[in-house]
């Protein structure tokens, strides 16, 4: 048995009774029969808490909460009706009762008064999470998955407190650190760095490259020093793929450890990994890996909040940051050894308010190495500010609606959509738009809905929207939902002025190019495209004015007249322009030593190391894919 349980033991007061202390990751639960130590421990958790300096939780022994059906209508009477429609999931293993709710807040009362209460009339632990106010078959599957492996999970979590807490491979104290890059290095795309110590291995992201072929795809898996059996963890910063999309490839090739992220990061990365599945299918390309995968994916993750301290590894503890960038989205914060070195990683990140997130946090309690995103880290990479963009976006609808046009934007699913829901919703409630419809396709409804679980992930304004006044922008009446292939030619038929949103962005694939099809012959109609478009795409082919563009209609071509006008903007862009990227460096406190520059084309990367040299005087480097660097 680990030492720390020992330790806990022995500072347990004599009536106590505690039947059992076993490990949930980092944190440490304790099972009592005692049922006034229970519900009031007079101190004594708070005394160890402070002394081992861990999460410490109390339960009861399985034995003593009241049976399930008398404490599930117990519980639905003490919870106001205000809040909602209710679910009520037991867990037995853990004495924990999960209760979603529509309203959670008025779920929890008062300080947690309902909560107090609940635990003294039925002896269960109670969790409050929040039912979606968009439903979201997703959500419901993957908290289905969690509920339904509970004796599975429980073990799994046990036996990462065991590695965390338990004898480690090598004796004495931590000695270096270093991170060996495996893609995203000199290029965008295909994320995957891994994180060594002497005791510890950490994956750091692991993605694919959609829009490269072959081998260049997938990052470095096959160097010596990554073996799945030895990793200790995966981290993800975020929800894209080029971040995410091979971690069920793992699971596929036999890992079986935890996948740490923030809840939204887990419910969008499941959904972009499924959809990466069927694309697959569909284009005849197969796919990497199967849907059980991406469930192992989901069993095997553990959610951190932001700025919520972590063991991960006898010699490394996680802490996520916002990173601005998407919903969920973190930045990376290791402290390794005991005092040893402190390195950050930034995933994607955005330097800046966006009309859905606040920016990056630039406050950490220590930092040396700070390892950055260089997408937009040229020296002209400039961008417009996202005032001026979305007068700009809204002018565009405003005189293409006013000659009755429709107007098509194809988006990503992730991010960019739900910010541009937001502008145009409020934009309609203010008047500076008319009452049209904004219709919205399959992909990108499914992630909005996963938006309306997590209003806290959300910037202060948008959050106060939802909390305060019940204005939740995504719940609006002006956005409809497109799923068959039936409401999908009403709106191009029998619908007058509209916008339109559709994934794919690069109109690569997907619905936005069937619409195209539709909308292009109309120069009532506008396209406007709102991300970056890679070479030889779609979108990328109408920027450069392409007049007429070919399809195939089974054997025949069909040629489509671009006759709608085609406007681009990108200043809604989810990273951080070469300024904000300066400022954020110049900002970070304490100012790390050593930068390290991925994640951004080669030109952009190099510029940007060098000038962060010259103006911060620090150590600033961007290696290439298989380089490894001693950190400390
Ligand atoms: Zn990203």
């Amino acid at each position: 048995m680990a030492k720390i349980i020992e330790q806990v033991k022995d500072m347990l007061p004599r009536d106590a009774d505690v039947t059992n202390i076993s490990f949930e990751g980092a944190n440490i639960v304790m099972y009592s029969k005692n049922k006034e130590f229970f519900l009031d421990n007079r101190g004594a958790i708070k005394k160890i808490v402070s002394t081992i300096k861990k999460r410490v939780e109390l339960r009861c022994d399985p034995s003593i909460p009241i049976a399930i059906e008398k404490a599930e209508k117990e519980i639905r009477k003490i919870i106001p009706k205000e809040a909602g429609k209710l679910n009520v999931i037991f867990d037995p293993q853990r004495s924990q009762v999960i209760i979603e709710a529509e309203k959670p807040g008025i779920a929890i009362g008062k300080s947690g008064e309902n909560l107090k209460i609940i635990k003294s009339k039925v002896y269960w632990v109670p969790l409050v999470k929040r039912i979606p106010s968009i439903r979201s078959k997703l959500i419901e599957k993957i908290r289905n998955v969690l509920y339904e492996n509970d004796d599975y999970r429980k073990k799994f979590l046990h036996k990462i407190g065991e590695r965390i807490y338990g004898p480690k491979r090598k004796e004495g104290k931590t000695n270096y650190a270093r991170v060996t890059f495996l893609g995203a290095s000199r290029q965008v795309g295909r994320s995957a760095f891994l994180l060594q110590t002497d005791e510890s291995k950490i994956l750091l992201d692991c993605g694919v490259n959609v829009a490269a072929k072959g081998q260049d795809q997938y990052p470095y898996m096959d160097v010596s020093e990554l073996k799945i059996e030895e990793l200790d963890a995966v981290v993800l910063s975020h929800a894209h793929l080029d971040h995410c999309g091979l971690i069920p490839l793992l699971f596929k090739y036999g890992y079986r450890g935890p996948v740490y992220c923030t809840a939204p990061t887990r419910d969008v990365a499941a959904l972009l990994c499924l959809d990466m599945i069927t694309i697959g299918n569909k284009e005849n390309r197969g796919a990497l890996y199967s849907s059980s995968d991406v469930k192992e994916m989901v069993k095997h993750t553990v959610i951190l909040n932001y700025e919520e301290v972590s063991d991960i590894s006898p010699d490394i503890r996680l802490t996520f940051y916002n990173a601005g960038h998407t919903l969920g989205s973190s930045m990376c914060h290791f402290h390794i050894g005991e005092g040893l070195h402190n390195f950050m990683y930034t995933g994607d990140m955005n330097f800046e308010t966006s009309n859905l997130l606040a920016p990056a946090v630039t406050r950490f309690p220590r930092l040396e190495t700070l390892m950055i995103e260089g997408t937009y880290g040229g020296k002209d990479d400039v961008t417009a500010t996202r005032q001026e963009s979305e007068d700009y976006l809204l002018n565009i609808i405003r005189t293409t609606i006013g000659r009755g046009g429709k107007v098509l934007l194809p988006v990503l699913g992730v991010g960019r959509s739900q910010e541009i829901m937001v502008i145009v919703e409020r934009a309609i409630r203010e008047g500076k738009l008319p009452q049209i419809p904004v219709f919205v396709q399959g992909m990108v409804w499914d992630v909005t809905a996963i938006h309306t679980a997590y209003p806290d992930f959300f910037n202060n304004k948008v959050k106060q929207a939802i909390f305060h006044k019940n204005e939740n922008p995504f719940l609006s009446k002006i956005f409809k939902h497109v799923g068959s292939q039936k409401e999908m030619k009403q709106v191009m038929e029998e619908t007058g002025p509209c916008i339109v949103m559709a994934t794919s962005g690069m109109m690569t694939g997907g619905a936005s190019v069937e619409y195209f099809k539709n909308l292009g012959e109309n120069p009532k109609n506008s396209l406007v495209l709102t991300s970056y478009q890679g070479e030889g795409s779609l979108g990328r082919r109408l920027q450069h004015g392409e007049k007429e563009i070919m399809f195939m209609e089974g054997s025949k071509q069909m040629p489509v007249k671009v006759k709608m006008d085609i406007y681009s903007i990108h200043g809604f862009t989810g990273h951080s322009d070469r300024n904000q990227l300066m400022n954020f460096v110049g900002r970070a406190t304490p100012r790390p030593k050593k930068l390290i520059v991925v994640h951004g084309e080669i030109g952009k990367v190099l510029d940007f190391a060098s000038s962060a040299h010259k103006a911060y005087r620090m150590e600033t480097t961007a290696p290439k894919n298989l380089e490894t660097i001693r950190l400390v």
